[in-house]
């Protein structure tokens, strides 16, 4: 089964994703994940290029985007079904994913702006292996996983943030009704136990 998490920037699509991949036992796919990824590229112009786009909250050229996610795509772990966060962020991409891949399901995660806001200036990352912590529940400064110190996001400051909301709502919002209109659609209100959430998500999918 296939599945496109989409919704505002801090809307917990990668806590999730990541809570489905491992009930379901497939790939959990971070188009934002690959692309920090290629900040560490060998290439100088590729790093450079990827880092100063990401710091300033500007989507990637489609074309950009469909050669990473297709270099992963390609890998066997996805020919169970996959997990796309983050893709599509425009109805091309969707049409495009459309060509490559049997959408089963959207899941579109809703918050208040409250929470955005909290989440902001709380959210902690692994710079290794990408782990999200948030600094009111957890009150180390380096990876339980792996040990590697914590950093702030590059694109989570309020400058980034604004651009990222103001896409989000003028492209990435109307392909949810395309899904809708598809009976793909399924909401959830992504605050409070993720325990939860994640309950009420399996209820609505059904699965
Ligand atoms: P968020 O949803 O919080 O903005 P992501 O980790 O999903 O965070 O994405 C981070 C950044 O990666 C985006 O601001 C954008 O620059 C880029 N990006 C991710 N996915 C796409 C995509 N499908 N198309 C274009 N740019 C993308």
């Amino acid at each position: 089964m296939n599945f496109v998490v989409v919704g505002a920037p801090l809307s917990g699509k990668g806590t999730i994703s990541k809570k489905l991949s491992a009930y379901l036992n497939i790939p959990h796919i971070s188009t934002g994940n690959l692309l920090r990824d290629l900040v560490n590229s060998n290439s100088k112009e590729i790093s450079s290029y990827v880092d100063e786009k990401l710091k300033a909250g500007e989507l990637f050229p489609d074309e950009f985007i469909y050669a990473v996610l297709e270099n992963r795509l390609d890998k066997s772990d996805c020919k169970n079904g996959v997990i796309l966060d983050g893709f599509p962020r425009t109805l091309t991409q969707a049409k495009w994913l459309d060509s490559k891949l049997k959408v089963d399901f959207a899941i579109y995660t809703t918050v208040s702006n409250a929470t955005v806001l909290q989440r902001l200036s709380k959210r902690l990352v692994c710079p290794t292996c990408g782990s999200v912590y948030n600094a009111d529940s957890y009150d180390r400064n380096y990876c339980d996983k792996c040990k590697t110190n914590l950093v702030r996001r590059a694109d989570d400051n309020e400058e980034a943030l604004l651009k990222r909301i103001k896409d989000y709502n003028a492209i990435t919002f109307p392909i949810l009704d395309e899904y809708l209109k598809q009976n793909k659609l399924v909401t959830v209100a992504n605050e409070g136990s993720i325990d939860l959430v994640f309950e009420e998500l399996l209820r609505k999918l059904k699965i």
